[in-house]
């Protein structure tokens, strides 16, 4: 067994490598690709023109028993006192032992993002998810794929991800769709699976259309994205919190841990666009919930933080919610670190050595509180790992608990800055927990908002549910 991590060397060279590293501490390095970065002019008043190539957005997964396969992103720009022009290309790569087998380039219609593979099946094609959008890194809307290691597409599917791969080639889509090999739908589950892929026992619920026994499970390469054996990493860093039906807190209705989270998001953004006055300032004037923002979160933050950029933080590009209690995502990559203030590559932690997981943080909280949420601190888009539990279902939702905690986490994820220094701003107490923050955004801000559900009490550091 080997493992893979990624690494990028930046001069005026860009140098995109794959490292391979096998079960005796041996490393090799496999070139994907190369790129040069230029200027030119100068002379102390400013280049006359710059050109940046910069590879990013590295996805990885197993290729059967071979070797791995990876895709990512090139962003090319140049800009010059004439012009400014930039382009994204897609690729797709595959090793055998310790060489590059293919590396093409990869294109589908409307491309935002590299593909991200999921799921590998028998006959080695893989299904992933693949972002479209207007624009290249303006991902509207998430797509599923099925394509060959050569780059090319298959099959593709609006709106579905993944996640339990079928006998036969087939796949269950998270929307509870079944697919065929060539990605037909043939049926709905009433509920997705729950339990473990190594435990015999399956709780498949009620299926409408089509049965599906234990056995009918592709048990080759297959990835089970709730726990148990797996074949690949990278899709476990940023897991989605679980959505209806197979949430817990579908109770029968249609609001699970994702559409809870993602609703509150979306209202909180008209309820900071909304022009209606909620209250007057010091000098009688009117003042929406949006200026109640500026004077009491945006501007302890310094003069450059307004309402309008938050929104189009939380709106450029749509914030990720993981699962915090199933990412195998590196902890120590959520901040950076104290010596280098850059935040460590999760491959290169986890490879030779382990690292500690978000997962196993919030499983064995080092502080000794039961963590709700962890965001990686700055990001872009906003990328928060949730304890599923710590999401308030009441009202779908939209609720002061859940959007209070959406503008706390989005505060690290857009400024960088941790809580220590959030709380020195926010909180009267310096000892008091992150909760501060929490209640100070709903106590000063959103409790002034009409109608939004109260699952935080006024002046209360009762945590969220
Ligand atoms: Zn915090």
């Amino acid at each position: 067994m080997n493992a893979y991590a990624m690494y990028s060397q930046s001069r005026t060279l860009q140098h995109l490598r794959l490292l391979r590293a096998g079960v005796g501490g041996d490393f090799y390095p496999l070139t994907l690709g190369d790129w040069t970065s230029a200027g030119t002019g100068g002379n102390g008043s400013g280049s006359d023109s710059q050109l940046n190539v910069t590879p990013s957005a590295v996805n990885l997964i197993t290729n059967a028993d071979q070797g791995s396969l990876a895709s990512w992103e090139v962003d090319t720009n140049f800009q010059s006192s004439a012009s400014t022009s930039s382009s994204s290309a897609f690729y797709l790569a595959t090793t055998s032992g310790s060489s590059v087998a293919s590396n093409v380039q990869m294109s589908v219609p409307n491309q935002a993002a590299p593909v991200k593979p999921v799921l590998q099946r028998a006959d080695g094609s893989y299904i992933g998810t693949v972002g479209i959008g207007p624009q290249p890194g303006r991902v509207t809307q998430t797509n599923m794929i099925a394509f060959t290691s050569s780059g090319t597409t298959l099959w593709t599917q609006p709106y579905d991800t993944p996640q339990i791969a079928t006998a036969g080639g087939g796949v269950i889509g998270a929307s509870g769709t079944t697919y065929d090999q060539n990605g037909n739908a043939n049926g709905q589950l009433a509920n997705m699976p729950t339990q473990s892929w190594t435990g015999n026992s399956y709780r498949l619920g009620s299926v409408n259309d089509v049965a599906f026994p234990a056995t009918a499970l592709a048990n080759s390469f297959l990835i089970w994205p709730w726990g148990g054996s797996n074949t690949a990493t990278q899709q476990q860093w940023y897991p989605p919190l679980a959505s209806c039906p197979s949430s817990l807190g579908c109770n029968g209705g249609n609001v699970g841990y994702q559409q809870a989270i993602y609703n509150a998001l979306a209202d909180l953004i008209t309820r900071l666009r909304n022009p209606v006055t909620v209250g007057k300032d010091a000098n009688g004037n009117p003042i929406t919930l949006g200026d109640l923002a500026q004077s009491k979160v945006f501007n302890k933050l310094g003069s450059s933080r307004t309402t309008a950029g938050f929104l189009n933080y939380l709106t450029d590009e749509t914030p990720q919610f993981n699962d915090a209690l199933t990412s195998s995502y590196c902890e120590k990559s959520l901040v950076p670190d104290v010596g280098t203030g850059v935040k460590p590559n999760c491959w290169l932690l986890k490879f030779p050595i382990g690292a500690q997981t978000v997962s196993e943080y919030f499983t064995n909280d080092p502080t000794g509180q039961q963590t709700d949420a962890r965001t990686d601190t700055p990001s872009d888009p906003l990328r928060t790992f949730f304890r599923p539990q710590s999401i308030a279902l009441r009202n779908s939702g939209w609720n002061s608990c859940n959007e209070s905690v959406i503008v706390h986490e989005a505060l690290h994820g857009w400024t960088g800055i941790q809580d220590r220094q959030l709380e020195s701003k926010f909180c009267s107490n310096s000892d008091l927990p992150s909760d501060c923050i929490t209640d100070s955004v709903w106590d000063n801000v959103l409790q002034k908002s009409p109608g939004l559900a109260a699952t935080l009490a006024p002046n209360s550091s009762t945590p969220c549910p």
